[in-house]
């Protein structure tokens, strides 16, 4: 199974979660994955993209050609880490620090990222946070209130931002998460945030389509990333029960983004890619 691991140590974080402190490594790229061009100059904004699926998705961009814009809250050494990998392709990382439930923070982002590269390309809103709470009346109402805040208000503050600067072909990437279709007992704020993300890039693609400009997510299940360790109590099981019997890797969820983010994908808009580990659910 190339060295994936089917179960992990039992380990646990606080949030923000930090890549550095996992045991094992994520993996970032799988090994041979070969870049040619696909993103060649292009300049991308990712936030999240200090650690887990943003980081991966960082460097197979840069790979591909791209530079790239990390947007991250706190985790400083994870995001000098990203920057490295990135520099180590060939290609320049900008970490641009801070809360993005700040929506002036949102809006200094994306003019930070446009003004050092003079373009922007690709926006990939990645950042999220999840408490997870047995019950509706464990959640408060400041709980709801960040979960919404940093999930997916963000994501309309960037985008509305950047879209001025986005040229015909640009593309938006949205990550939203497999509790979307599936529904989780456990995370019922941080379900509802990710269905209205399908929603958000449903109708985006809508209003955007005339513009040329693309919009798409991913639906990732279970990856083993900062995010995992940080939210739940026990990691051992985790992904165990998905037909492929084991969580992912960001290196296997990234290359969505790629081809979301380049030609590839020119005829797909208003989609999800659900990367799950064959776990069949509605589209
Ligand atoms: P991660 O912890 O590596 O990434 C999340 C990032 O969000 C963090 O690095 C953090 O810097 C950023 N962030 C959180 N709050 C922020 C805030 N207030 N301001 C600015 N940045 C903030 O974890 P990940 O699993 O790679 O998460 C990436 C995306 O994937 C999230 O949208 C998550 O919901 C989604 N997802 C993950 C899984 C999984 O199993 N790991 C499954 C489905 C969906
Ligand atoms: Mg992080």
């Amino acid at each position: 199974m190339d060295n994936k691991p089917d179960k992990f140590p039992e380990q646990s974080q606080s949030q923000p979660g930090k890549e550095h402190q996992m045991h094992p490594q994520p993996e970032i790229i799988q090994k041979g994955y070969r870049g040619s061009g696909k993103l060649e100059d292009k300049v991308a904004l990712i936030t999240g993209g200090d650690s887990g699926i943003g980081r991966s998705i960082a460097v197979h961009f840069a790979r591909e050609g791209a530079n790239v814009c990390i947007v991250y809250l706190e985790e400083d050494k994870d995001a000098m880490m990203t920057k490295e990998l990135v520099e180590k392709e060939g290609r320049e990382c900008l970490l641009i620090r801070g809360n993005l439930i700040e929506e002036k923070f949102c809006i200094e982002a994306v003019r930070h990222c446009i003004s050092t590269f003079n373009r922007l390309d690709v926006i990939v809103n990645n950042a999220a946070k999840q408490f997870t709470k047995s019950s509706i009346s464990e959640i408060s109402f400041k709980q709801l209130q960040e979960t919404f805040g940093v999930n997916i208000f963000p994501y309309f503050s960037v985008v509305k931002e950047a879209l001025p600067h986005l040229k015909e072909g640009a593309s938006i990437i949205n990550t939203t998460s497999v509790t979307a279709y599936r529904g989780s007992e456990h995370l019922l704020d941080y379900a509802s945030t990710k269905g209205a993300i399908v929603s958000f890039t449903r109708a985006l693609s809508k209003m955007l389509a005339e513009k040329n400009i693309r919009v798409n997510g991913v639906a990732p299940g279970p990856i083993w990333t900062p995010l995992i360790p940080a939210t739940f109590d026990s990691v051992k099981e985790f992904g165990q029960h998905t037909p492929l019997g084991r969580a992912g890797q960001p290196s296997e969820v990234a290359p969505a983004y790629v081809f979301l983010a380049c030609r590839d994908s020119s005829y797909v808009t208003g989609q999800i890619i659900h990367v799950n580990g064959g776990e069949l659910i509605g589209s």
